[in-house]
């Protein structure tokens, strides 16, 4: 493993890309034995930032790193990419509806998408972090079709270890006696966390999910609302813990799951569990050779059929909004 894998990073001047380029660069994505190559994307008038954090990477005489360029330009920044992350997105700004936001994204991820397909190395990984990040990596996958659907992903896996950590808390058990949490559905408050597969310590997360009343009025508006609760205590949105993620989600999907776990990832469906093909929905996955398998035959019970079908639905909508602007 001597070639420097390339990885670019957009929006690498923003809170989740700050985070997250360091650790990258000290090896926590792909491993102490792999060097890397970083590409930095920002819009023309947050170069000068970006610079700023490649001047910062350069002072961490980080081995791994073997050189940090930025861009503007997305054909140069995703040239020969095996790893794109695709950070940056454009958020709502005041008085802007729903639609235009939709609009507004759809366009910067089909041009992303258009010239993943065109310059990026053929094993080319794409994970979507920029919001409404589930419909940005359906648009984006829609535009490269000669990269195979499954490897446009979107974040879930901050749900996923929020999830986890609020079990931890509910049980008294260690995080890592905690395994089999599955988020379904779209990265927003329509999401599902679903404990009833899981295995907390001893004890099944179907006994837990047995108290109804925690599981509806705490548990699940916990873990789906923390991002809120979050910018409410720190006045701004998470970052570390989203750039966390974004590497744990690489780092999996690249040296696989734990033996006996999953983790969840959305991607597209190949039309398992009743979510309509194409649609970018978290599911259950395994990582095995370095591909995404989604953990098939769980049983759904109808307490998560209805709240899958829910987020399933906006889903639908979101696409049908992104792709008709
Ligand atoms: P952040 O780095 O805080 O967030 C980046 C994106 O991640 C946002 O869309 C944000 O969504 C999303 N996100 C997903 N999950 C989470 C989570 N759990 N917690 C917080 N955010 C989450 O944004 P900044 O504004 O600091 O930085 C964005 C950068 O992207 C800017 O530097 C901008 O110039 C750049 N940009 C680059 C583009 C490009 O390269 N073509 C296009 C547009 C912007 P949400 O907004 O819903 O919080």
């Amino acid at each position: 493993r001597s070639a420097p894998a390339v990885v670019t990073v957009t929006g690498a001047a923003g809170s989740i890309g700050y985070a997250s380029v360091f650790r990258i660069a000290a090896g926590a994505m792909l491993g102490h034995d792999q060097p890397i190559a970083l590409r930095l994307l920002e819009l023309p008038q947050s170069v000068p930032a970006a610079v700023g954090t490649a001047m910062e990477l350069d002072d961490g005489a980080f081995g791994l790193l073997k050189s940090v360029d930025v861009f503007d330009d997305p054909r140069k920044a995703f040239d020969g990419a095996s790893f794109a992350l695709l950070v940056g997105a454009r958020p709502r700004s005041k008085g802007m509806e729903r639609a235009d936001l939709l609009a507004a994204n759809s366009d910067i991820f089909a041009l992303q998408g258009a010239v993943i397909n065109e310059v990026a190395a053929d094993d080319v990984r794409v994970i979507v972090v920029g919001n409404p990040a589930n419909t940005n990596a359906a648009v984006a996958a829609a535009h490269a079709p000669e990269v195979p659907p499954q490897r446009f992903t979107a974040l879930t896996r901050l749900d996923h270890n929020r999830a986890i950590a609020q079990l931890s808390h509910r049980a008294g058990v260690e995080v890592g006696e905690i395994s089999r949490v599955t988020i379904w559905g779209n990265h927003s408050a329509t999401q599902y966390p679903d404990i009833f597969h899981a295995r907390v310590g001893g004890r099944s997360g179907a006994d837990l999910a047995a108290d109804r009343e925690w599981l509806v009025d705490d548990f699940i508006p916990t873990v789906a609302r923390r991002g809120t609760a979050i910018i409410e205590a720190r006045g701004s949105s998470s970052a570390a813990s989203a750039a966390n993620a974004t590497i744990d989600h690489v780092r999996d999907w690249v040296l696989g799951t734990p033996a006996d776990d999953w983790t969840s990832t959305a991607l597209p469906s190949p039309g398992v569990y009743g979510v309509p093909e194409g649609i970018v929905c978290s599911f259950p996955v395994r990582s095995v050779d370095g591909q995404w398998e989604i953990v098939e035959g769980l049983e759904i019970n109808g307490f998560s059929r209805a709240r899958i079908d829910a987020s399933v639905a906006e889903l639908e909508a979101e696409r049908v909004a992104a792709l008709t602007s």
